[in-house]
């Protein structure tokens, strides 16, 4: 029997720990000491008892991944508010599947609207909501090689300078294949491709060709240029994807939106939304110019289920939570100017730890102007990278990765948390300038 009470019970328990954790986020070690073996499953425990496990045994070892000072991957937090609307969608538990019945999917198609706009696309473009970059680099593929065979009766071959590795994926699960994946030289120093040598191979190419640009590489930040590449898809036929996982949101910050210029053009885009718009996992929006031919891949048509234009036939998933409700509330709380504060802050963090990096006698290893910062020690080679970064890690004030660019093996930072402070830089140079004289003394 439930009544009221016993959901009040149980969310009472939810609010006490999650108080716990996020009043202790910005000063617990940033990853744990150490990590137990998983505990075993209290089962059949009870309420109490089941809350008190998860008080004792799990939350103590948990990263502070949604923390100021967490610059692994690329990793947003959760903002008050978008902590709350996730909270509220799960209460409300709808299945945005179908439109039927609900107010749901009307209001994430707003969502998915509001964010186009920002982003700049063309507003014919179409978007769905899904799980993360992946899924949406997935739909996208799916529907270029849906393309590719129904207009050239053939796989297309997929050209990018720096793709991420979701995208090798995404070819396999598409049926496109790894194989296929035809790698284009990047402009000296960069990881930006070089358009001459895309127009060059798609030139010599023959049979359908899809074509991968990065808005936002994840080792450097640096961007495709957007413009160069519609222009050279447009005269090759080729399909242009978009990977903008969290590049786009370059679009916030007047200063750097001219990056993302030519993206309306593209025919498919991947964006996240629990990167830098700092909602809760797992959320992303698959935009599409071509929502027939993407009808056409993932359509589940049966007598019982729904018609067009539910969501269900548009993604890989039917039944899916309402992952708009967080990224609707950041937008209704702080506009695109609050969202825009922190990306430019961000931006701005990155820029002074490559100068603190620089004072403290390390080498970063690209030009930085984005949110990502890659660097390593003078002394070369895997080995005084790796004694490096576990220093850094060690430290529990910041968590960072390790890297490998033009063949150098270096260590990423990349900020990309609301909260994160100027303050917060300091600290983290201080924890890097620890390891890095520690280091000193072991050799000397
Ligand atoms: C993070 C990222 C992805 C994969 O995103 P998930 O949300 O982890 O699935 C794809 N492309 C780029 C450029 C990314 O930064």
């Amino acid at each position: 029997m439930s009544s009221i009470h016993h959901y009040r019970d149980a969310l009472d328990h939810a609010r006490r720990i999650a108080d716990e954790f996020l009043a202790t986020l910005a000063e617990r070690p940033v990853t744990p000491v150490h990590v137990p073996a998983a505990p075993p499953l209290p089962e059949g425990a009870g309420l109490e008892a089941a809350m008190a496990w998860l008080v004792e045994r799990v939350q103590p070892f948990l990263s502070a991944s949604p923390g100021p000072r967490y610059l692994g991957f690329v990793t947003g937090g959760a903002t008050p508010e978008a902590l709350a609307a996730d909270w509220i969608a799960s209460a409300w538990d709808q299945n945005v599947s179908n439109e039927v019945g609900s107010i749901a999917a009307a209001l994430e198609a707003t969502t998915v609207a509001a964010y186009a706009d920002i982003f700049g696309l063309d507003p014919a473009m179409r978007g769905q909501f899904v799980s993360g970059a992946t899924s949406a680099n997935l739909v996208g593929l799916a529907t270029a090689r849906h393309w590719a065979q129904h207009n050239q009766g053939a796989l297309p071959h997929v050209f990018a300078g720096a793709a991420h590795s979701s995208i090798l994926k995404a070819m396999a699960i598409s049926g496109i294949g790894r194989e296929r994946h035809m790698p284009v030289s990047t402009l000296p120093g960069r990881t930006s491709v070089d358009p001459a040598a895309l127009r060059e191979a798609l030139a010599s190419h023959k049979g359908p060709a899809v074509v991968v640009a990065s808005a936002g590489e994840v080792n450097t930040g640096d961007f495709d240029d957007l413009q160069a590449l519609a222009a050279i898809c447009a005269d090759a036929g080729a399909w242009l994807h978009v990977d903008g996982a969290f590049g786009l949101f370059a679009a916030f910050d007047d200063v750097q939106r001219h990056k993302v210029t030519g993206v309306e053009r593209a025919d498919s885009v991947t964006v996240d939304l629990h990167k830098w718009l700092n909602v809760p996992y797992d959320s992303a929006i698959a935009y599409t110019r071509h929502p027939d031919l993407q009808r056409e891949v993932f359509a589940a048509t049966s007598a019982y289920l729904g018609d067009d234009p539910d969501p269900l036939h548009y993604t890989p998933e039917n039944s899916r939570r309402f992952r708009a409700l967080a990224a609707w509330m950041v937008l209704a709380v702080r506009g695109r100017e609050g969202i825009g504060r922190w990306v430019a802050a961000n931006c701005a963090q990155a820029r002074a730890l490559a100068t603190g990096l620089g004072l403290l006698g390390l080498d970063v290893l690209h030009e930085v102007d984005l949110n990502i910062v890659a660097f390593a020690p003078r002394a070369d080679g895997a080995a005084a990278r790796d004694a490096l970064l576990a220093r850094i890690n060690a430290s529990g004030e910041v968590f960072m990765t390790p890297t490998v660019l033009k063949g150098r093996p270096g260590i990423r930072a990349a900020f990309s948390n609301w909260s994160t402070s100027d303050a917060d830089v300091d600290r983290i140079l201080a924890a890097v300038g620890r390891g890095v004289t520690a280091l000193r003394e072991v050799r000397s």
